[in-house]
C-alpha cells in the first residue's frame, strides 16, 4: 500500500480499478525497410503529403468563413512548406538511400531544418521554423495514423490516471459515463480540468507529480477527494474506511437536499441570491434538481472543443435555447466564450496553440476582439436565444475601458444587423464584466457607467493578482484565496460598485468554498455562483452564519497581513 499526496480538486471518494492514459506523443521509431518494399514506402510517405494537403484545404476553408482572407494566408504558407523539395524530394532521398522508414526520415530532415534555423538570427525565420514544425507533426500523424484512445470508449468503471488531462478530455469522460474519478499528475484545485470533474460529479486529485509512472492499469485505487490523497493497492481495512466514508458522505447529500427551495438567508435574515455555475447546455436539468435561483455563470467555451470547426450561430442557439428552456423565467448569464489558457482549441487560430505563456496570451475577450466575427456569431446566437428576457450577457478576462467600449460596440453593430433582417431584440439583456485581472478591479469606476453588473472570477484574480499560474502544481501553495491583496480586491470591487448600486457576485471556486463563504457574504457579496454539486452545501454555509458577525469578521480579516492569520481567524468561528 502506497499513499500519495496531492490537491483535492473534487469532493467525493472513489474505490476501483486503475486505468492510465497516455500522453498524446507520438513515438518515432527507426525502421529499417527492406530493399524491395523501398518504392512502397516512398509511395506511403507521398499519399501522407496527399492526405495532409487536403486537411490544411480543409482548414483553409473554415477559416477563411470565420476569421477572413487575412488569416488563412498561414495555411498558404503551410501549403508553400509541404511543396518545397526539404519535404517533395529529400525525405524520398533519404528512404530510398538509407533504407529507413518514412517518419524516421521526415524526422531526421525536420532535425538537420531546425539546426539550420538555429544558425539564423533572425525572429522572422525562427517563427517559420514553428511552421515548418507544425507541417511535419501534421504529415508524421497522417503517416502514423495515430489515434488517441478516446476515453469515451472507456467500456469498465474505472479511475483515470494521466500525466495531464485536458478540458477537452474531460468532455469524453462525461459521455463514457465510466469514470469513477480521476487523478493527474499535473494541475490544481482551479485548474479547468478540475472544474469540469466538479461539475460532474466525480472525485479528483491532481497535482501527484508522478503517479502516472508509478502505477499500472490494473492496480487497486483510493481517490479520496477530500483530503487530496490517493492510496495505491489499499489494504481490506483502509478500502473498508473509505466505503464507510463514502457512505456518510452520502447522508449528508440526503440532509442537504432538504434545503431545496428554500432561501439562501443568513440565520439573522441577510438574503443572498445563490445560482449555479453551468459548464454545458447538457448540466441544465441539475438546475431543477438543487431548484437553483439562476445561473450565474455559463462557461460557453465547451461548445467550442473536441472539434475543428466554430459552432455554428444555429448550434449555439440550440444550446442556449435548450437552458433557458431547461430554466424558465430564471436569470441565466452567459458569458461569451473564454477560449485559451488551458483550453486551447483546434479551430486553427493563428497565436493560440504553442503560446509561451498561455494565461497571460491570447485569451476570453482578447482573442473575440481580434476576431470579431466569433464574437458577432456568439452575440447573435444569445439575442435570439433571449425569448423570456432573462439572459444576461458577461464579459470574461476584461481588462481596459477600451476593451468594453470595443464590445459594446460590436454588441450594438450586432442587434442593427438583426434588426434589418427583421428580427428586433425584444429585450437588451442586462451586460456584465468578470473582474479577474487586478487591472479591471483598480479600474472598475470607470467601468460602471457601461455594465449593469460585476462577477468576480476568484480563479483568475487569484492567479493574476498573486502572479501564480493556476495549474502549475509546482507554485500551488502559493495559490491562496485567502492572500490579503485578493481580499482587499474584492472588497474595493464590492465598495466600488455599491456605490453605483450595481450587485457584486462571485463565480470562482471561492463562492463554494466553505470557510471563504462567510468572508465573502460578510464583505457585502451579493451573489454566490456554484457548481450545481455544491449548491446545496452552499447554501447550508450561508444559512449557518451571522451576517453581522461576519461582517465585523471580514473588517478584521481585511486589515491582517497574512493569509494564515486570516484563515484562522475565519476557521476559528466557523468550526
Ligand atoms: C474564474 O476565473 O473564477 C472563473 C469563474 O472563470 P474560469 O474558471 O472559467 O476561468
Ligand atoms: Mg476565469
Amino acid at each position: 500500500m502506497l499513499i500519495k499526496k496531492g490537491v483535492a480538486a473534487s469532493l467525493g471518494i472513489a474505490i476501483g480499478k486503475a486505468h492510465i492514459v497516455k500522453e498524446d506523443n507520438i513515438l518515432i521509431e527507426q525502421k529499417e525497410i527492406p530493399p524491395e518494399k523501398l518504392k512502397a514506402e516512398v509511395k506511403r510517405f507521398k499519399e501522407a503529403l496527399d492526405k495532409t494537403k487536403l486537411d490544411l484545404d480543409v482548414i483553409r476553408t473554415k477559416i477563411l468563413t470565420v476569421l477572413g482572407k487575412q488569416h488563412a494566408k498561414l495555411i498558404d504558407a503551410h501549403h508553400l512548406i509541404l511543396q518545397d523539395p526539404l519535404i517533395t524530394k529529400e525525405v524520398p532521398k533519404l528512404i530510398m538511400s538509407k533504407g529507413m522508414n518514412a517518419e524516421f526520415a521526415l524526422s531526421e530532415i525536420l532535425d538537420k531544418a531546425e539546426e539550420q534555423f538555429e544558425k539564423i538570427d533572425d525572429e522572422f525565420f525562427h517563427e517559420r521554423k514553428h511552421d515548418v514544425f507544425d507541417v511535419g507533426k501534421k504529415i508524421i500523424s497522417n503517416l502514423v495514423n495515430s489515434e488517441k484512445v478516446s476515453l469515451k470508449d472507456l467500456k469498465e468503471p474505472v479511475i483515470i490516471v494521466a500525466h495531464n488531462l485536458y478540458p477537452s478530455d474531460t468532455l469524453h469522460i462525461r459521455e463514457s459515463n465510466k469514470v469513477l474519478g480521476f487523478c493527474m499528475d499535473l494541475g490544481s484545485k482551479s485548474s479547468h480540468t478540475a472544474i469540469f470533474a466538479q461539475s460532474m460529479g466525480i472525485p479528483a486529485v491532481v497535482g501527484l507529480s508522478d503517479i502516472s509512472r508509478q502505477i499500472v492499469s490494473g492496480d487497486t485505487l483510493v481517490v479520496d477527494g477530500e483530503q487530496g490523497m490517493v492510496i495505491i493497492s489499499p489494504s481490506p481495512e483502509i478500502i473498508e474506511k473509505y466505503k464507510a466514508r463514502k457512505e456518510e458522505l452520502q447522508k449528508q447529500e440526503h440532509f442537504f437536499h432538504r434545503l431545496r427551495g428554500l432561501p439562501a438567508t443568513t440565520r439573522d435574515g441577510h438574503k443572498i441570491s445563490l445560482m449555479c455555475n453551468l459548464d454545458s447546455a447538457e448540466d441544465a436539468p441539475e438546475l431543477a434538481v438543487v431548484k437553483a435561483e439562476g445561473v450565474g455563470l455559463y462557461r460557453t467555451e465547451f461548445l467550442y472543443m473536441n472539434r475543428d470547426s466554430v459552432p455554428t450561430e444555429e448550434e449555439q442557439l440550440k444550446a442556449y435555447a435548450s437552458v433557458v428552456k431547461a430554466a424558465p423565467a430564471m436569470p441565466l448569464t452567459i458569458r461569451t466564450a473564454d477560449i485559451g489558457g488551458d483550453r486551447a482549441t483546434e479551430l486553427g487560430i493563428k497565436g493560440l496553440k504553442d503560446e509561451r505563456n498561455p494565461f497571460m496570451g491570447f485569451r476570453g475577450i482578447r482573442l473575440f476582439i481580434k476576431y470579431p466575427e466569433l464574437l458577432k456569431t456568439q452575440l447573435r446566437a444569445i439575442y435570439k436565444a433571449n425569448t423570456e428576457g432573462t439572459i444576461k450577457i458577461m464579459i470574461p478576462m476584461l481588462s481596459s475601458v477600451d476593451e468594453l467600449l470595443t464590445v459594446k460596440k460590436i454588441a450594438a453593430d450586432v442587434k442593427t444587423e438583426l434588426a434589418e433582417e427583421g428580427f428586433a431584440v425584444k429585450k437588451d439583456p442586462e451586460f456584465g464584466v468578470m473582474i479577474e485581472i487586478p487591472a479591471a478591479a483598480i479600474i472598475l469606476d470607470s467601468l460602471l457607467g457601461e455594465i449593469d453588473f460585476v462577477s468576480i472570477g476568484t480563479n483568475d484574480l487569484v492567479q493574476y493578482t498573486l502572479a501564480v499560474d493556476r495549474i502549475n502544481q509546482y507554485v500551488s501553495e502559493l495559490y491562496e484565496p485567502f492572500h490579503p491583496a485578493v481580499l482587499r480586491l474584492i472588497n474595493l470591487v464590492v465598495q466600488t460598485a455599491h456605490k453605483k448600486g450595481k450587485p457584486v457576485s462571485v463565480c470562482g471556486e471561492m463562492a463554494s468554498d466553505p470557510f471563504a463563504i462567510p468572508l465573502l457574504v460578510g464583505m457585502g457579496v451579493d451573489i454566490l455562483s456554484v457548481p450545481a454539486k455544491m449548491y446545496l452545501r452552499s447554501k447550508h454555509a450561508v444559512r449557518s452564519m451571522n451576517f453581522e458577525k461576519f461582517s465585523a469578521l471580514a473588517q478584521r480579516a481585511l486589515g491582517l497581513p497574512t493569509s494564515d492569520e486570516i484563515r484562522r481567524l475565519i476557521e476559528e468561528e466557523v468550526k
